[in-house]
């Protein structure tokens, strides 16, 4: 099996030195191991995506000097593939429809007796208010469809995977992460959401497999989501990649780079007459 890796932006603002640093190590890494570089732009946020965003991309890493195949993937296209695989978990009895606003997740979580709200990958662990006892037999589009975790775990079990990068608390090599934890500090995660029919994690393992993706080369703050891609590819009978999550690039005060923080953005790098080397040698790679 060769190497093929991607990166995969969203055109939802400029990318900034933290992106030119995940899309330079996964090229690197690529070209090192004779392999492959793919790009994947990840639009399913349609309210946030914008065409000029996605030019910019390629405007900043043609610029960078990295190369990719064409057609790019975009997953605005792929809401089929999306669908399919969301009929597969739902024939498993393994996605309910939720109504609840982030207001009623918060505000129920923060009932006196429920003690310290638990944080999870994607916010406040769902506390399952709309979680049902019996699967529903129906699912329409336009709904919320959560994981029913417990359930889940219950085909797939402990999952594992191999990281050749670290986790954020340094660890590495073959990592596993439990059932039990899964359904205590995971929860029932958002598989489609109301607005867009698919979610982040969705999109991004099915994409990952169509793509044939054998490493993923990405920042820490995905590290915690690992565990439910890993989960996901197991139910949808779909191969795991080998993850390698590097640290983040941060601002002088030690801040994670945002995409509104502009004064990083390649963009403003490139109109101050800094080169591509520059670049490199700014991010150490
Ligand atoms: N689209 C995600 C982002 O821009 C990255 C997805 C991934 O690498 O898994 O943060």
């Amino acid at each position: 099996m060769g190497f093929r890796t991607r990166f995969a932006p969203s055109p939802t603002g400029p990318l900034h030195m933290g992106h030119a640093y995940s899309a330079i190590l996964a090229h690197d890494m690529a070209t090192a191991k004779h392999g492959q570089f793919l790009l994947r732009i990840e639009d399913i946020d349609q309210s946030r995506a914008r065409p000029e965003w996605e030019a910019q991309i390629y405007d900043d890493l043609t610029w960078l000097g990295l190369t990719w195949p064409t057609p790019v993937m975009r997953q605005s296209d792929r809401m089929a593939e999306y669908q399919a695989a969301i009929a597969k978990l739902h024939a498993k009895g393994l996605l309910y429809p939720c109504s609840c606003t982030r207001r009623d997740i918060a505000a129920a979580t923060s009932a006196p007796q429920e003690g310290a709200p638990l944080l999870g990958p994607d916010g406040l662990i769902y506390p399952g208010t709309c979680r049902p006892d019996v699967p529903p037999n129906r699912i329409t589009p336009g709904q919320t469809l959560r994981l029913n975790m417990a359930q889940a775990v219950a085909h797939v079990g402990d999952v594992s995977f191999y990281e050749t990068g670290e986790a954020p608390d340094g660890t590495t090599g073959a990592i596993t992460v439990s059932a039990d934890a899964l359904v205590e500090t995971v929860g029932d995660v958002v598989i489609a959401r109301r607005d867009m029919a698919t979610s982040y994690h969705l999109s991004v393992v099915v994409d990952d497999a169509a793509q044939k993706i054998t490493h993923v080369v990405r920042g820490q703050d995905l590290f915690d989501a690992t565990p439910i891609h890993i989960l996901l590819q197991r139910l949808l009978g779909l191969p795991s990649p080998v993850y390698h999550h590097h640290a983040l690039i941060r601002d002088d005060r030690g801040k994670r780079l945002a995409k509104r923080d502009d004064a990083r953005a390649i963009a403003r790098y490139r109109e101050n007459g800094a080169s591509a080397a520059d670049v490199r040698g700014m991010i150490g790679v």
